[in-house]
């Protein structure tokens, strides 16, 4: 909820709004004198494209900060200075005139505008944009909060009591017990726990679950996923699951893998990251404007006011969305769009302009640039936030569909050896160690030959699961080969490499996996790792050498993990 947050941003717009009453005064006899020399002069074309780029910002700041009559005047002035700064003769004394009048009836509503902002106190000037983000919903962004991993389960059945918190617990979940509504509630108030699971038969009551459910707090139980599960599957117990709100239903014999996937799910999404924004605006008042609006809506923003910065910002910030103004000092926003585009790292980024233009023609005209859409000035906070988060959405789905393996989400071949690259470059640069382990499934044929393809790919993700689980967020993995998996262990050498994955492998040994029928099994890995640098130093190199040391795994019987050239004291086992 954003109600802490409203003030806030109701303040700064209040902030922004006299700011921008304060240069406005001075803005306007900038425009004055520079009409004035154009008219002596009689100038045209290019050389009144500055007084023209001036107007047009007064249409759209004018409009953003609750001054629509300077906007609207604004706007017939533009009007003429563009038609003149188009021209390839000068303007007859009539246009001049015209311009003249145009220019007089701005300077009065801006007066006037200035007036009333003192007189009111500014209050109502922050209303259209402060109050959409008051009443946008909006969770407030705490980067350093990880997702908990707690989850409640309420289950008479002992065994199954020990069956979830083993085999959940080998995926990093953590799992709490609870007997009443009231213990319920209880753990709620401690720390949000990322689910509650809930059996549907408790002793003597074949409702017990649903009772015990209902006697927690709306709020709290919309807040939670809440998972079901029974031996019941009769269509009653479903309907009651969804009338009290249940998430997701799991009939008895529990399939396990089939929960963790759903509990990664959820982790999933509350580990979005951040979307990241530039904002190129010329207008330091509209860019903080703008960038305090996304903000507030949870997201990182950088500002581009001078754009012969873009460079650098552009490799540094790696932006998933570019929100950009039309008319700046020394270059347009089409231009910049059609400069970034030629940049392969950025073909793909959105690019979305905001300005005051509301000339389709040239909306048109920029989008062939290379920009994806036109949103114009002043727009409503909330408007702003949505069509912001959604294309950085699409953005990401489609970032993942190039590079992402559909079956587990892991880095497919290429885009993983190229990670490796850039990882090993960067050892190179700060003499760091850097180690890659190469995985491989034990016996996997007959897995898929025993239970199926599907069981078969149901344990590559619980792998995968650990994987991320286990490692960390900086360590790279990807999905080398159909059941062959390649990290790169940033910043550590192949002994402290091969401790953490061994860990792994013996949690992973441990994980009972289930086949169509509910008949379990288990399977191992081996693993290679190689340190950085090895006989050679690319990246092939260090990867036939982690492949050897696989390959030793596997001759040495399996379930093994080999470090490279040090099979005699490196075998840890
Ligand atoms: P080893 O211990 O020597 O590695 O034995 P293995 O049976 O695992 O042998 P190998 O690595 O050569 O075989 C890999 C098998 O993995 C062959 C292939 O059918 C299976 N596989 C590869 N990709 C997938 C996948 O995406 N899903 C499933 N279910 N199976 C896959
Ligand atoms: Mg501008
Ligand atoms: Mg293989
Ligand atoms: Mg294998």
């Amino acid at each position: 909820m954003n109600q802490v947050h409203a003030p806030d941003m109701q303040d700064l717009l209040r902030q922004l709004s006299l700011d921008f009453a304060n240069q406005l005064p001075h803005k306007l006899q900038e425009i004055a004198g520079l009409l004035q020399q154009h008219r002596v002069e009689n100038a045209y074309g290019q050389a009144v494209f500055k007084l023209y780029r001036l107007v047009h910002s007064l249409t759209g700041s004018g409009a953003t900060f609750g001054m629509p009559q300077v906007s609207n005047f604004a706007r017939a002035l533009e009007l003429q200075l563009r038609g003149l700064s188009e021209s390839d003769k000068p303007a007859d004394a009539a246009l001049w005139q015209a311009i003249e009048t145009d220019f007089e009836a701005l300077r009065q509503a801006a007066e006037t505008a200035i007036a009333q902002l003192v007189q009111r106190g500014t209050a109502s000037v922050a209303e259209s944009m402060g109050e959409a983000v008051a009443g946008s919903n909006e969770t407030p962004y705490d980067s350093n909060a990880l997702p908990s991993r707690k989850v409640v389960l309420i289950e008479d059945d002992e065994s199954l009591v020990a069956t979830l918190s083993t085999q959940l617990g080998l995926y990093g979940y953590q799992v709490v017990r609870a007997h009443s509504a009231a213990d319920v509630n209880r753990l709620l108030q401690e720390e949000r726990p990322l689910a509650i699971l809930v059996d549907i038969m408790l002793p003597h009551d074949i409702n017990g679950g649903f009772k015990l459910m209902q006697g927690i707090e709306t709020q709290l139980r919309q807040d939670v996923p809440m998972i079901f599960m029974s031996a019941r599957h009769d269509l009653q117990a479903r309907l009651e699951a969804v009338r009290c709100g249940a998430d997701a239903f799991f009939v008895k014999p529990l399939d396990v893998t089939h929960l963790t996937d759903l509990l990664e799910s959820y982790l999933a999404d509350k580990q979005q990251e951040a979307c990241r924004v530039l904002v190129i605006e010329d207008s330091q008042v509209q860019a903080v404007l703008y960038a305090e609006t996304l903000r507030q809506a949870g997201m990182q923003i950088e500002t581009l006011t001078d754009p012969i910065q873009l460079e650098s910002v552009l490799n540094r910030f790696m932006p998933e969305l570019i929100l950009m103004d039309m008319y700046m000092p020394g270059c347009t926003g089409d231009e910049l769009a059609r400069v970034i585009r030629q940049q392969e790292a950025f073909v793909s980024v959105p690019i979305v302009f905001l300005s005051a233009e509301r000339d389709l023609g040239r909306q048109l005209l920029a989008m062939t640039a290379g920009g994806d859409d036109f949103l114009t000035k002043p727009i409503e906070a909330e408007h702003l936030i949505l069509a912001v988060r959604n294309r950085v959405k699409r953005y990401r789905v489609l970032r993942n569909l190039m590079e992402r393996d559909s079956l587990t989400g892991l880095l497919h071949h290429t885009k993983s050896k190229e990670k490796l690259d850039i990882e090993l470059a960067r050892a190179q640069r700060n003499q760091h160690p850097l180690s890659l382990a190469m995985i491989d499934l034990d016996l996997f044929k007959q897995v898929n030959d025993r239970y199926g393809h599907p069981v078969g790919d149901r344990v590559i993700k619980s792998l995968v699961q650990l994987l991320r689980q286990r490692l960390r967020v900086t360590d790279i993995i990807g999905r080398y080969g159909g059941e062959e998996f390649l990290v790169v262990f940033t910043d550590t050498s192949a002994i402290a490499a091969a401790k953490v994955l061994n860990q792994i492998r013996m949690s992973f040994a441990r994980v009972v996996q289930y086949a169509g029928d509910m008949t379990e099994f288990s399977v191992s890995f081996s693993a290679g790792i190689a340190e950085y640098p090895v006989n050679g130093i690319g990246s092939t190199d260090l990867i036939q050498a982690a492949d050897d040391a696989l390959y030793q795994a596997k001759a040495k019987g399996r379930n093994r993990i080999v470090i490279s050239d040090r099979e005699s004291e490196g075998v840890v086992r």
